[in-house]
């Protein structure tokens, strides 16, 4: 069992894989032990307020009559209820093992690299390769066909990770999000971080800007204003 990243939806899960060995980086894991412990207990101690919060956000959903805002709250409403029902019995569970840099797994009818080259999504992301067959576990360094969470990241660090795992000319790219795909999931991502990156540097008002056409049919659209004003607020070179 393999933690790509320290976010609560790759590591939430931990505890039902009782038995296995669980890896992670050792950035990764320092960073689960900062930021996991408080955060999981806040929300168990708000779980009444989680509760009165899913109720408001259920009588606002039978009024809404705009298909758009009501898939919308739809959307956010699913994610909470999961919350919701995960919470009372989430233990948190942290790796047993990690790595630095890179390590291989060795067995009878094949091999498994597991490696990171730092952070681009979050401070530490790690995928695994299978090199026989050609395939890329690449964790969230990979969204396709959705909108990725960069707030957490670096977006250049990000780009130079994507041009090094294209080397590895992988055939089958299992994305952190969404459906398996191929290297266009790669070009993809590239694409939408350059224009976002580009965009940013030359914006006016958020609220304003359109997702470029090439995007528009991506899930989770309501995180492309978000990574807009990420960026803008960022002192890194934005001009590639
Ligand atoms: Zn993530």
């Amino acid at each position: 069992m393999i933690n790509s990243h320290w976010h609560g939806d790759h590591i939430r899960g931990n505890q039902c894989f009782k038995g296995a060995v669980i890896f992670s980086s050792l950035a990764t894991r320092n960073k689960m032990l900062e930021i996991h412990p408080e955060r999981i207990s806040d929300q168990q101690a708000s779980i009444p307020q989680l509760r009165k919060h899913i109720k408001k956000l259920e009588t606002d959903l039978a009024r809404e009559s705009n298909p758009e805002k009501k898939k919308k709250v739809n959307i956010q409403l699913n994610f909470l209820k999961e919350i919701e029902k995960s919470l009372p019995g989430l233990e948190f569970t942290l790796p047993d093992l990690t790595f630095e840099h890179k390590m291989v797994f060795t067995g009878n009818s094949r091999q498994a690299v597991l490696q990171t080259m730092g952070g681009g999504h979050t401070l530490c992301d790690s995928f695994l390769y299978l090199p026989e067959e050609e395939i890329l576990f690449a964790g969230d360094l990979l969204f396709s066909g959705t909108h990725p969470n960069i707030k957490d990241g670096n977006p250049i660090n990000w780009l130079g990770i994507l041009q090094n795992i294209k080397q590895l000319s992988a055939k089958v790219l299992v994305p952190g999000h969404g459906p398996v795909s191929d290297e266009s999931a790669i070009t993809g991502m590239e694409c939408y971080l350059t224009s976002l990156l580009e965009m940013a540097d030359a914006l006016h008002n958020v609220e304003e800007t359109q997702i470029p056409l090439r995007f528009e049919a991506w899930e989770a659209p309501e995180l492309f204003s978000q990574n807009l004003l990420f960026l803008s607020q960022q002192t890194f070179p934005k001009n590639l």
